[in-house]
């Protein structure tokens, strides 16, 4: 079975998420990574060195520059034509394009796919992840998005496939690129953080978010994220969300702060491996999750563990 993986990358090097999405695929057969970009060669060159991955596909135009759905989704179907399955990461972007690679070829899509069962079988979340499917799929060609936190990262060293040029249709004149703001920080990205330290509504204030919650992360070296709730009240930017409509993650260690223990934010980081929870009232939800569990204020008690760090 060939696979054809889309490489989410900045065009100088590839994003993390790929590389459970090549160890994915390498459970269904031969995998060939696709780099569609705009001057793209280091994500390519970076590409060909990931372990398991036997060429890599380079489509270099300023239509696939910035990654626009409406441009590389055609150039994928087209290109669907040798391949069994298309592979992609469950990110944003991945989940913008692989839809519509999957409506272009008039195949169902598998999304957030758990585990690859067989090559038509695969295991994926249901119910906010309360459940989990086995699903089989009778389309000729396969489309999936892949859970992240599922797969170990293929080794980004090891591998040393040929990159080949391909060309596509280009620019589809649907979208056009605008601009982007891209929130700058130091700390680890949330998606790829060993720790996590999470603050929910009880912050009450950005202020509050970065005089307790920042300090702690920033001892322990880890992201942070936010409940929906912390969110949507503008504590923190969207990108911090954790949970059913934000980042599925799974860290070495993940702090909740003041979150009650919502069955939504449960579902982006329940498989995390070891769950700390700081909440002043013990019957919260959180608790039964947690590994560990501090009740008390939070007020009082993240400065007292920062300070102790
Ligand atoms: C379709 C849908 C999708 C959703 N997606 C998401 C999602 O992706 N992520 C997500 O997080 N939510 C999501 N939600 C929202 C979710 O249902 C909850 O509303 C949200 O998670 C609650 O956030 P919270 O725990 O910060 O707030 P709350 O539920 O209000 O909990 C605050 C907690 O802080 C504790 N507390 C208060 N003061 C203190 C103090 N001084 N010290 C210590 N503890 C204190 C309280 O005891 C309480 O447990 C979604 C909801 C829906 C309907």
């Amino acid at each position: 079975m060939s696979v054809l993986v889309w490489v989410e990358h900045d065009n100088a090097s590839v994003k993390d998420a790929t590389l459970a999405a090549v160890t994915a695929a390498g459970k269904l057969g031969d995998v060939v990574a696709l780099v569609a970009g705009h001057g793209a060669q280091g994500a390519a060159d970076a590409a060909a060195k990931i372990a398991g991955v036997s060429k890599v596909l380079l489509a270099d135009d300023a239509a696939y520059g910035h990654g626009l759905a409406e441009n590389v989704a055609p150039l994928i179907a087209d290109l669907m034509a040798g391949y069994d399955a298309f592979v992609a990461p469950a990110t944003t972007t991945g989940k913008n394009i692989a839809p519509r690679v999957a409506a272009l070829l008039d195949v169902m899509q598998v999304s957030e796919v758990l585990s690859v069962e067989s090559a038509d079988t695969f295991t994926r979340p249901i119910y906010a992840g309360n459940a989990i499917a086995t699903v089989k799929s009778s389309d000729a060609k396969k489309v999936l998005t892949i859970r992240g936190t599922a797969f170990d990262k293929a080794a980004t060293e090891g591998g040393s496939a040929a990159v080949e040029a391909v060309s596509g249709k280009g620019d589809t004149g649907l979208s056009s690129f605008v601009g982007s703001e891209i929130a700058k920080s130091e700390r680890p990205e949330l998606t790829s953080a060993k720790i996590i330290v999470s603050g929910g509504r009880a912050l009450a204030s950005g202020e509050n978010f970065t005089s307790i919650i920042e300090p702690l992360a920033d001892k322990l070296g880890a992201g942070v994220g936010a409940s929906r709730a912390a969110v949507d009240a503008g504590y923190v930017p969207n990108d911090y969300q954790v949970g059913q409509t934000g980042k599925i993650v799974a860290p070495e260690v993940y702090i909740a702060i003041g979150i009650s223990g919502a069955i939504q934010h449960l579902a982006g980081m329940k498989d995390s491996k070891v769950i700390i929870a700081i909440n002043k009232d013990e019957d919260a939800p959180i608790f039964q999750v947690a590994d560990v569990g501090l009740v008390g204020d939070l007020f009082k008690i993240v400065p007292e563990l920062t300070e102790k760090l």
